[in-house]
């Protein structure tokens, strides 16, 4: 590929004025400089930082990040020296002159407010946190976490009211991760959430570890209801937090992490065309409907890599990749962004979630919605490292695929260990368009710290492999309460007493071949064991000598996430 390419049919010194100098913003910034020494390149910044750590927000609000300081990944002082690229923070723009390619910014220090021309505009605004418009909702204690200035607040608020109660509104990763993060400073905290479920983006049976996991910490959970209104109570001077079911929640503070809208105001102002989902619409190269007018971030919609549909991401990474696009192209480059998969991990205490590509959830609603991907699913509860090597712990994986040809729609993990080293394999052959067969010939590092010589990604794709091909046809258990079916555990005696599926016969799998006549021959038989191993060896005997049989993907141990939905 040719060096730097200048920018195509434009001035010799093309000016780049970019809107937001956080994710997208800065990394367009700086990757645009890396391509021209020509370009001018200026951020308005309308807050007081620039390039700071979103995503640390919530450890600074529980002091495992110390200074704010450590926060700023990059300030306008290293943006000019190391790139040449011109920082103005407190600086916001309020308008933008289509015609006349000019910009108005307002000076929050001196309220002066000025033009600038650009050829290229860059727009990466973010998202701005949703506040529901619910009695209360402006009462001093509850707050938002977006900024370094929201954390602060946040933190001395902690101090000045002495909060030993708060509430959290919203189980998704944002108000998880703050969550511990005030458990970690002794606070007693409520996650109010509307679904039934925390972690919205997986799926329920793989939310139910982190539940449990939130429960043991200490954290309560008020799943499946949502709040009706806030109260200052000046008896003794709390927040009171009522639900639409009547519970009512006695805090000194709150949060609301109830999800991010697209900032789209100046997009919407200049005419640029949005999107159903109201994000600005972007081609595969981040140009909006305005041919030199380009957006990245949070406050754009992309196709989503697997349905093709429109879809918003708030995540760090897709902004970094399309801020970096969109100065790709703007410079000249022919390059498109891949859509998003919406990869994705969170740590909460001891326990990590991850996921890549499409949940069941969402198969289910674009098959209710009559746009059906037609898919199959698999558990599997691998160790992260091999057995006998000290620490080892299972990770719960969940792999969807097409029936059709293998191809992977999405996985999901969670466990207390290498959860997204898996998820990040999967998400890299997803983008590649592998198939589960592919995961099976996955080549991975392996030594006994730190995996296993079939690692679990290569399990994931044997097991679901094997049920493509017939192998080891898979059932599920919402299967086990079919008519006609009869299902068999195979653990050993001990096991099976310490409980089992309420209509299970017991035949270990070490006496099976022995006892086969026990079995009926006109009943499917659906055969399970502790996590899926036992019962697959016992499906192939049984299936080698002409039974029907299936194995229950997953065994008692997903059982045990899905038995209150069967
Ligand atoms: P932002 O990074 O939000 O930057 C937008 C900037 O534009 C803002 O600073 C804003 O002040 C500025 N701006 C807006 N309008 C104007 C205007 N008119 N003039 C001038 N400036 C303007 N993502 C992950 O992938 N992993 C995580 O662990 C993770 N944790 C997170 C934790 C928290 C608490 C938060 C809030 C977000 C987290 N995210 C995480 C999401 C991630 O931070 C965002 O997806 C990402 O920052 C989006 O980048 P962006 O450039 O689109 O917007």
């Amino acid at each position: 590929m040719d060096d730097i390419s200048p920018l195509k049919g434009q001035s010799k010194k093309p000016r780049i004025l970019i809107v937001g100098g956080v994710a997208g913003g800065a990394s367009c910034a700086a990757r645009a400089r890396r391509l021209s020494e020509d370009a001018e390149i200026i951020i308005f910044e309308r807050g007081p930082f620039v390039s700071f750590a979103n995503c640390g927000l919530p450890y600074y609000v529980g002091n495992v990040i110390t200074h704010e300081k450590n926060l700023l990944v990059a300030t306008p002082e290293l943006f000019s020296k190391r790139f040449n690229i011109e920082v103005r923070v407190q600086s916001e723009v309020t308008a933008i002159e289509r015609e006349k390619h000019e910009l108005k910014i307002r000076n929050h220090l001196t309220g002066e407010i000025y033009t600038e021309k650009y050829d290229s505009l860059v727009l990466a605004p973010g998202s701005s946190p949703i506040k529901p418009p619910l009695p209360g909702i402006d009462l001093p204690g509850i707050f938002t976490l977006r900024t370094i200035p929201d954390s602060n607040r946040m933190k001395d608020w902690m101090v000045e009211k002495n909060v030993k109660r708060a509430v959290v509104v919203g189980g998704g990763f944002i108000g998880l991760e703050t969550a511990e993060n005030l458990v970690k400073r002794g606070v007693a905290v409520t996650i109010i959430e509307m679904l039934p479920q925390v972690m919205p983006p997986v799926d329920p049976e793989i939310a139910a570890s982190l539940q449990e996991h939130l429960t043991a910490n200490g954290v309560t959970l008020h799943l499946g209801d949502s709040v009706a209104k806030f109260e200052y109570s000046p008896i003794n001077n709390t927040l009171g937090v009522t639900t639409k079911s009547g519970n009512r929640f006695e805090c000194e503070m709150a949060l609301l992490a109830v999800g991010v809208r697209p900032e789209v105001s100046l997009a919407k102002q200049s005419g640029l065309e949005i999107g159903a989902l109201g994000g600005i619409r972007v081609t595969n190269q981040m140009r909006t409907s305005d041919e030199n007018i380009w957006a990245v971030g949070d406050a754009v919609e992309v196709r989503d890599f697997v349905t093709g549909d429109w879809s918003l991401i708030p995540l760090a990474g897709p902004a970094n990749r399309q801020g970096r696009i969109a100065a790709d192209v703007i410079l000249g480059r022919d390059f498109t962004f891949r859509g998003v998969q919406g990869t994705m991990v969170c740590k909460v205490f001891n326990i990590t979630v991850a996921a890549t590509g499409v949940s069941e959830k969402t198969l289910q609603r674009l098959k209710d919605k009559g746009q059906e991907i037609p898919y199959e699913k698999v558990y599997l509860h691998p160790g992260q490292h091999a057995a006998y090597y000290p620490g080892a712990k299972p990770i719960t994986m969940k792999l969807m695929y097409s029936p059709k040809d293998g191809r992977i729609l999405g996985a999901q993990a969670v466990g207390e260990d290498g959860v997204e080293k898996r998820i990040d394999v999967i998400a890299m052959a997803m983008q590649k368009h592998a198939t589960v067969y592919d995961l099976e010939e996955a080549e991975l590092c392996y030594a006994p710290q730190f995996g296993t010589a079939k690692d679990a990604v290569n399990f994931a794709g044997m097991v679901a492999a094997n049920a493509l091909r017939g192998d080891n046809p898979i059932a599920h258990w919402a299967n086990v309460k079919e008519p006609g079916t009869f299902v068999l555990d195979v653990r050993e005696p001990s096991e099976f007493k310490g409980g089992h599926f309420e209509s299970a016969i017991n035949i270990p799998l070490s006496v099976l071949r022995g006892k086969m006549n026990e079995l009926p021959r006109d009943q499917e038989i659906l055969v399970y064991c502790g996590v899926g191993q036992r019962s697959y060896y016992a499906a192939r005997i049984l299936r080698l000598n002409g039974f029907p049989a299936r194995s229950i993907s997953g065994g008692m141990m997903t059982y045990k996430s899905v038995k209150n939905t069967l």
